[in-house]
């Protein structure tokens, strides 16, 4: 024999009873099958919402119970036709007669104890169970309606009664062992020894079914729901959450109580007793495995993963109490807690450190002010005395738990968790765990549960890993970068198990944001155009707002606004990917706030494509000083532009013709001004000078312009290409002097002894920067270790892919340290 319990959800409407009763017929043509049902979908939340409206005297009451007429009224037109209908309406409404005039006491005396709550609440599973027993009789089965009542006997804590199990094992067998046909027991209700109406508490179907179970030693009883059983996670918070076929008793235990709504924490225990297996199945979708609950998991399902699931309470008040005086003093835990159990506040989680200075407890929030009064009154002395202090109260927080039979004696675990927690700067308030080791528990700000749950869950459960990407700017860098990662993503899932998902991107007019990730062959259409877009700004406030775990922000716009933000983003704990140089070359207090919060931050910064676009410049200079080495100087050639004029000058070209030729083919910026005055290349040595530790200012940098002084300012393009040709001259005699002496000239940079300046310089002839071609980039790096010949890296040092590539280059390095 076989319990089925059907949910409120399961008998939300009459088509959800018809599958309901398609179920049940197919399975007694197997085994004897006994049905208990909960209230239809909403009717016991309506039912406590008319009796707590009527006890302040708020007429809206009657509203309410309207609404729940109407609710079964129209499920028992629906289902029923003729005299079925007549007779199970003339039913239901004697009940439901009787549920107004208690109502209408309740309002009239402004007055609801707990006996009259629970006796208002069990309406419901009375009115489902008469609904669906007489539609099984429509459908040819035979049926009857047993009230749970003359079943089940608790004591008189009316809506949460505790069941006496031996009383109820009695009477249950004495009246369910014979029986034809297929009862329909009432869950959730029950009856006090002198026959008063009593409840099992919210969702307490669950435990009706499994005590009927047990004391018929039912072959399985299976918990219908509108969920395909226990999942890793809650899948409308962690989408990547996967069921669970298979769970032991203990898990469920755990999970359940530990905020998993698939199962009344306490229908486990009989069941588990009994050794009766459990299951959980979608009345939905009755075709999917479910979740099956017994002792053990069968040894070909033994999980590899020391984890089973993870579930999270969003709502929980941590209470802590400490002081000096319960340091080695006997008996204060166990005042704390049997004033709060004298006063049934529930304690959900305890901590307490060995130093014995602080007890950390969890309460529902709707407990808090209560157990904050009790507690200060039992303590009273000694708060006044100063051996404890005042009770302090911390709210919105959530609780998380993390469960699992592996996790005993499986070394790691915890480092694991908190690591992961760690790395996307979710702070811990509390943990607790047991020495079963079955379940770590720990408590964070409700802002960060569902981030706290998705990287916990992706760190346990999958072997794929996810970052997050949000793009500000849309130019030519980001155009390659996403042109980039949508050509890779399919190798990094495949060969790196690592998902990079761009979930936004924004300039200063638009925006796209989605956090399963943006089209990337349709991003140019996602972006849309608001009048709300409060540009890069904004869309950093919404990117903190998501709060999603794994977050790298990657800059590719040219913005000193976008590089302002910086510290802000690593303080949230977001890592940042830059191509833009106004952070790192920002003025010293900028520069000085960045370096901080990358300090105090777990979140990283990274910005190789600062100096020389994708080329290893800032990861070589890092290595080699992090290995020890000393660097005696860099020197380099750090602007493409400039590097072409030389490079053509040293083949004998005129000086102006050269600059023209560069304008026309493009490489240079649309005034060649702003390239000759090496303003950009300055900025770079700037960066280099700072990474080697010096404190350097912009102005600090010795930067020779190539623009004479009477030709800045106003003077139009053309006009002053015209001018140049008068320096033509002065370039080809430099170029013959230093000839003389076996050297040649280029625009290099240099940092030598703290000093970093950039312009036209003399170079042996066998200088590598003097064997440059086109518009190749070039640092030289001179160290105590290459210090005979120096190490160089060389090759572009500007364009939209390099660029990218040094930008995505980044990307994995962050991605391969969160995960
Ligand atoms: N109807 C009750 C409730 O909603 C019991 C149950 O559904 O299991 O809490
Ligand atoms: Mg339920």
């Amino acid at each position: 024999m076989r319990i089925y319990k059907f949910g409120g959800t399961s008998l939300g409407s009459a088509s959800r009873i018809k599958k309901v009763a398609d179920i049940i017929t197919a399975a007694v043509a197997e085994e004897k099958i006994i049905v208990v049902v909960s209230a239809l979908h909403r009717v016991t939340d309506l039912l406590l919402e008319s009796a707590t409206r009527a006890s302040v005297g708020d007429s809206s009451c009657r509203a309410t119970l309207d609404e729940l007429d109407h609710l079964h009224f129209s499920i028992v037109d629906e289902l029923f036709i003729d005299a079925h209908r007549d007779d199970v309406l003339s039913i239901i409404r004697a009940d439901l007669a009787d549920l107004h005039n208690i109502v209408q006491g309740v309002f009239l005396l402004k007055e609801l104890s707990e006996k009259s709550l629970a006796h208002i609440l069990s309406f419901g599973e009375r009115l489902s169970a008469k609904i669906v027993s007489g539609y099984l009789q429509v459908r040819q089965l035979s049926s009857f309606i047993v009230d749970a009542r003359e079943l089940i006997v608790t004591d008189n804590n009316y809506p949460d009664a505790r069941v006496n199990a031996q009383a109820s094992e009695q009477q249950i067998q004495k009246r369910l062992t014979n029986f034809d046909g297929v009862p329909v027991v009432t869950g959730f209700i029950a009856a006090a020894p002198d026959g008063t109406i009593t409840t099992l508490g919210r969702g307490g179907s669950d435990y009706t079914a499994s005590l009927l179970g047990a004391a018929l030693s039912a072959s399985e009883v299976w918990i219908w729901s509108d969920v395909d059983g226990f999942f890793s996670a809650d899948p409308k918070r962690v989408h990547d959450a996967r069921i669970l076929p298979y769970i032991t008793y203990a898990e469920a235990m755990e999970l359940s109580h530990a905020g998993a709504k698939v199962l009344h924490p306490l229908a486990v225990q009989p069941a588990m007793k009994a050794g009766i297996p459990l299951l959980i199945k979608n009345s939905f979708n009755p075709a999917a495995k479910g979740t099956r609950i017994e002792q053990t998991t069968p040894p070909e399902m033994s999980r590899t993963l020391p984890v089973t699931g993870l579930t999270s309470i969003n709502s929980v008040v941590l209470l802590n109490m400490s002081g000096s005086g319960m340091v080695g003093v006997p008996g204060i835990a166990s005042r704390l807690f049997s004033c709060l159990a004298q006063y049934r506040i529930n304690v959900i989680f305890i901590s307490q450190a060995s130093s014995e200075q602080s007890i950390t407890l969890a309460i529902k929030p709707s407990q808090a002010a209560k157990a904050k009064k009790i507690l200060e009154a039992i303590f009273a002395r000694e708060i006044e005395a100063r051996q404890i202090e005042p009770l302090l109260i911390r709210r919105n927080l959530a609780m998380i738990a993390v469960v699992g039979n592996n996790m005993s004696g499986h070394p790691g675990v915890s480092a694991q968790l908190f690591e992961t927690l760690g790395k996307n700067g979710i702070n811990v308030i509390a943990v607790a765990q047991g020495a079963n080791e079955m379940n770590i528990s720990l408590v964070v700000d409700s802002n960060d549960e569902d981030k706290a749950l998705n990287c916990i869950h992706e760190s346990f459960f999958l072997s794929q890993r996810k970052v997050h990407l949000f793009i500000a700017g849309t130019g030519t860098i980001a155009k390659s970068l996403i042109g980039q990662l949508s050509a890779h993503r399919v190798n990094l899932q495949k060969d790196n198990d690592l998902d990079v998902v761009v979930c936004g991107m924004a300039n200063t007019r638009a925006m796209a944001l989605n956090d399963c990730g943006i089209d990337l062959e349709h991003w140019q259409e996602a972006l849309v155009t608001s009048a709300t877009h409060q540009g890069i700004e904004g869309y950093i406030a919404l990117i903190r707002e998501m709060n999603l775990h794994n977050t790298i922000f990657v800059d590719c716009t040219a913005s000193a606004v976008v590089a302002a933000r910086y510290p802000d983003l690593l303080l949230a704990n977001i890592s940042v990917v830059t191509a833009n140089k106004l952070g790192m070359a920002a003025p010293w207090p900028l520069y000085q706030s960045i370096r901080e919060a990358q300090r105090k931050s777990n979140a990283r910064f990274l910005y190789e494509t600062n100096v020389g676009a994708g080329l290893p410049i800032i990861n070589t200079l890092h290595d080699l000083k992090n290995s020890g080495d000393k660097i005696i100087s860099i020197e380099g050639v750090l602007s493409g532009t400039l590097s072409f004029i030389f490079n053509e000058l040293r083949k004998g070209g005129k000086f102006s013709e050269i600059v023209r030729r560069a304008q026309e083919a493009g490489y240079t910026e649309p005034d060649p001004r702003d390239d000759l005055s090496g303003a950009d290349f300055a900025r770079k040595f700037l960066i280099l000078g700072r990474e080697l530790g010096f404190t350097l200012e912009y102005s600090d940098v010795v930067c020779e312009s190539l623009v004479p002084a009477e030709y800045r300012g106003e003077m139009p393009v053309p006009e002053f290409l015209e001018r140049l040709s008068t320096i033509d001259t002065w370039y080809a005699q430099e170029i013959d002097n230093a000839g003389k002496e076996g050297m040649t000239i280029a625009y290099a940079g240099e940092i030598r002894d703290g000093v970093a300046s950039i312009g036209v310089k003399r170079l042996p002839l066998n200088s590598p920067i003097a064997g440059l071609n086109g518009s190749e980039n070039m640092v030289v790096f001179t160290t105590e270790r290459y210090r005979a010949t120096p190490l160089v890296v060389r090759g572009p040092g500007a364009g939209g892919e390099v660029t990218a590539g040094g930008v995505f280059a980044d990307i994995l390095r962050i991605a391969s340290y969160l995960v």
